[in-house]
């Protein structure tokens, strides 16, 4: 499932349509290079989960948490290096049943975590306009059934966003 968003504000607000469908105990990975959006998505949708006061960027503390509608942890693991660290700190363990997960760079450790997530891949889009700066691609990709039973609601709750070719994911 491919969506294009032209500003910041429209990844915003399309994590803030997704968190309409999330619930407890879910996943969501956010991949995508530096400066791609992740922060901001996290923002937008921890926003729409009702937390109160800013969130910030996880990098130098690993994990956040905040309380809305639903709990939120918030991590970005890209400062740690290897996948036994990972493994070393009990992330796959320390993901809550009673919170939504969002993990910056979770694509990365992906194959120590429980194979059922919702990845969000955020990519610039490359072009002569120099709009295209502010153009992002965000590839949605079901894993496990968890993510795959809300594949049509998903669409239908984001398809302000779709993009003019939507590809299959
Ligand atoms: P990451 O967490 O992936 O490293 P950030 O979310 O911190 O990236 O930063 C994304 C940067 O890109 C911000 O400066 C934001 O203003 C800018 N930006 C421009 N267009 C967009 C867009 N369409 N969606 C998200 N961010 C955008
Ligand atoms: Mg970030």
């Amino acid at each position: 499932m491919r969506f294009r968003t032209r500003s910041e504000t429209a990844t915003a607000e399309l994590a803030a349509a997704l968190s309409h469908l999330v619930m407890p105990g879910d996943l969501i990975l956010l991949a995508g290079d530096l400066g791609a959006g992740k922060t901001v998505f996290a923002k937008g949708f921890g926003a729409a989960l009702g937390v109160v006061g800013p969130i910030t960027s996880p990098t130098f503390t690993l994990v956040r948490e905040y309380r809305g509608r639903i709990g939120m942890y918030h991590l970005d693991v890209y400062r740690l290096g290897q996948l036994d660290e990972v493994e070393d700190l009990g992330l796959a363990e320390l993901l809550d049943d009673d919170a939504v997960t969002l993990i910056e760079w979770g694509d990365v450790i992906s194959p120590v975590l429980h194979p059922d997530y919702l990845e969000v891949r955020i990519e610039r889009v490359d072009g002569d306009d120099v709009d295209d700066e502010n153009h992002r691609e965000l590839e949605l990709r079901c894993v496990g059934t968890r993510w795959s039973a809300r594949r049509r609601v998903l669409l239908e709750q984001l398809a302000a966003w779709v993009a003019e070719s939507p590809a299959e994911g």
